[in-house]
């Protein structure tokens, strides 16, 4: 389902150091599940919300630190380096996308995850919505085509 909400969507980190504006919606959600995530934001997975990145400005870039993923993909996790929130990640080898965690925007309500992903690394006590599509590893490359196409057309 499409998500949508006013803009400009603004968010930042628990400490206020860091704000964001972005001018565009989300292209896609995914809950992912992976052991990285896990760590990054300290839960059973991360809320990423991807956006086009030149529609994400930040007044202040969070600090970042890297992690090779199972494919062998750079992935930066970004973080306020002065209450330690987590804020988002990104690629280095697929720059067009930026993500930024759930939990930072001013008003999380309307989002709806598009998928669950890297579901193989969930904890055994976590329960899913059925209803919601769930990949044991990444999404399929048509899927991330197909859904963020939705704020295009
Ligand atoms: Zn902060
Ligand atoms: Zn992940």
């Amino acid at each position: 389902m499409m998500m949508t909400t006013a803009l400009p969507i603004q968010g930042g980190c628990a400490c206020g150091n860091i704000r964001y504006t972005c001018t565009q919606l989300p292209l896609l959600m995914f809950q992912c599940h992976c052991r990285d995530c896990q760590r990054a934001v300290g839960g059973l997975f991360a809320a990423n919300v991807w956006f086009v990145t030149d529609k994400i400005m930040f007044d202040t870039e969070p600090k970042s630190y890297v992690v090779k993923s199972d494919i062998g993909n750079t992935i930066h996790h970004e973080f306020c380096a002065d209450c330690g929130s987590p804020i988002g990640m990104w690629i280095e080898e697929d720059r067009t996308g930026r993500a930024l965690r759930a939990s930072t925007l001013d008003d999380p309500a309307w989002l709806k995850p598009d998928a669950d992903i890297f579901v193989k690394n969930a904890y055994p006590w976590e329960v899913f919505d059925p209803n919601r599509p769930k990949y044991q590893n990444g999404p399929p490359e048509e899927l991330v085509a197909r859904l963020a196409a939705r704020i295009f057309t």
